[in-house]
């Protein structure tokens, strides 16, 4: 199916009834999230998929907004034909708390005092933004989310989604990202706070309406994270030794290379949709984010419930693929149903935001089902149970199959018969089908997912799976059937 974008979306606010009560102990009042959908939620409720944004992202992630040209920032994965198919899933973004696109931060106006909150914001964590998207999950009607994405900052949400309230969801993906912010992560996120901190127009926070804000100190604090959101050999590739509108050096303090003065614009734009005070308490909320137990990563996720995917990017130095390893480890240990993939790309921590064809590619596989319906066999073949085993084996012969259901005069299903079964028959010397046939058959229904029935073919050591409606025999999914259908990938 082509791709398509969602086209022109609008972002809506959701306001929190009740207080907010927060990791810190303190609570918040007349929460309110901004927040996008995309799609339509189904009659059951059963497709809804949060996506949780990084850092600096906001609710807007596809389609547009009226008058622009600028796509959502996850545009390339959410779409008709796209991995977040909106053909088929209701897709759900929010701003986070503490953000300042439209959900209450430091910015909003604290309902004790009619100003701005400034630094009287309470400290955030990664579990109060969770915490305030379910509510507005609730809000929505949805009592369980087919799944939850996210990448970086949004990838700590997802997982925090999986931790605080398991049984929410049926899928999660984690990208890019890691379970406990290191040392090497919170010393770069102090520097950026640093830089705002100690621009003379920050003011302790108190720079709302004033002519002057700590607008060098945020830019400062952009570069340095963009840094960290490229890789090498992309700014290699991008930029290389390249001086910028000059021919030769210029022996003084003016930027002499592209990269230079590709870094100040960053930071410039970066300044003009960003509130430095949001900058701080959002990276704060990133430092603190540990899911450890005690130091256990094991222990801090032993109640995950989801069927996870963990996406790691090969040149992903702010979050390297170890810390996407230890994660699968923990989650390993926990015996939960897990996949580990890994983006090749030079794009270092923004690949998740720029691999298309292998982000959608990796993100489709993981959410799309199977279900027994779309590969069973119909028109099955049937034997009466009073059958001799040489009836058995002359219509196995006659249709090349191994697996045949034996069946009561009234149709129903009385046992089964395979290939092995009449090897049985041969080396215990008996004719009759009733003597070999197996009568406690396990079924399946035809809205079953193939992984399950799959797994269950391996742990009971069978090949084969009658798909009943009630007591109507309605075909049959064999392992045959099931290669066939990964081989078709
Ligand atoms: N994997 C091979 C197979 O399924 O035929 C051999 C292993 S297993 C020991 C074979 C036995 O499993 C046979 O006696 C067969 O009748 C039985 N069997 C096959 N499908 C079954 C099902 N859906 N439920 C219960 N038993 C089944």
């Amino acid at each position: 199916m082509k791709q398509k974008s969602v086209g022109k979306v609008i972002t809506k606010t959701f306001a929190i009834e009740d207080d907010l009560k927060l990791s810190s102990g303190k609570t918040l009042s007349n929460v309110e999230l901004a927040y996008e959908t995309y799609g339509d939620l189904n009659s059951t409720k059963s497709n809804a998929v949060l996506v949780c944004h990084a850092l600096t992202g906001d609710a807007h992630a596809a389609g547009t907004h009226g008058g622009k040209k600028k796509p959502g920032w996850w545009d390339m994965v959410i779409g008709p034909g796209k991995a977040l198919d909106t053909e088929k899933y209701f897709v759900i973004c929010s701003n986070v708390l503490g953000g300042c696109k439209g959900s209450t931060g430091p910015a909003s106006i604290n309902p004790k005092t009619g100003e701005e909150y400034a630094l009287d914001f309470p400290i955030i964590t990664i579990e109060d933004m969770v915490h305030a998207q379910m509510k507005l999950i609730e809000g929505l009607g949805i009592e369980k989310l087919y799944a939850v994405i996210g990448g970086s900052m949004g990838g700590m949400q997802a997982l925090q989604w999986t931790v605080s309230y398991p049984e929410m969801m049926k899928k999660a993906c984690i990208i890019a990202t890691t379970a406990r912010s290191s040392p090497q992560q919170i010393a770069f996120n102090e520097v950026g706070r640093q830089s705002i901190i100690s621009d003379p127009f920050w003011n302790d926070g108190r720079y709302y309406g004033n002519y002057l804000t700590p607008r060098s100190g945020l830019s400062v604090a952009r570069m340095i994270g963009h840094i960290t959101y490229l890789s090498d050999a992309s700014m290699y590739k991008k930029f290389g030794r390249d001086l910028q509108d000059r021919d030769e050096l210029s022996y003084d303090f003016a930027l002499d290379f592209q990269v230079e003065s590709y870094l100040h614009h960053q930071g410039e734009s970066f300044v003009r949709r960003f509130d430095a005070n949001s900058y701080l308490y959002i990276t704060k909320a990133v430092d603190y984010f540990d899911l450890a137990v005690e130091g256990n990563l094991a222990d801090g996720l032993k109640d995950v419930k989801a069927k996870m995917q963990i996406i790691a990017v090969d040149s992903d130095w702010l979050y390297p693929v170890d810390q996407s390893k230890d994660l699968l480890a923990a989650l390993q240990t926990n015996d939960v149903d897990v996949v580990y993939n890994e983006v090749k790309s030079d794009y270092g921590h923004d690949a998740f935001l720029l691999e298309n064809g292998q982000m959608n590619f990796l993100l489709s596989n993981f959410l799309s089902e199977h279900h027994v319906g779309d590969v069973m066999k119909t028109e099955v073949p049937t034997i009466h149970i009073d059958s001799t085993i040489k009836e058995a084996a002359v219509i196995m012969f006659d249709n090349e199959i191994t697996h045949l259901p034996v069946v009561n005069d009234d149709n129903s299903l009385a046992g089964i018969v395979t290939a092995w079964d009449l090897s049985k028959s041969i080396v215990e010397d008996c004719s009759e089908l009733r003597e070999v046939m197996t009568k406690n058959v396990r079924t399946c229904k035809s809205s079953d997912e193939i992984e399950h029935i799959a797994r269950l073919m391996k742990k009971y050591n069978i090949s084969c799976l009658p798909v009943v409606d009630g007591e109507s025999l309605e075909g049959l999914i064999t392992t045959d059937r099931i290669s066939h259908l990964i081989s078709n990938y």
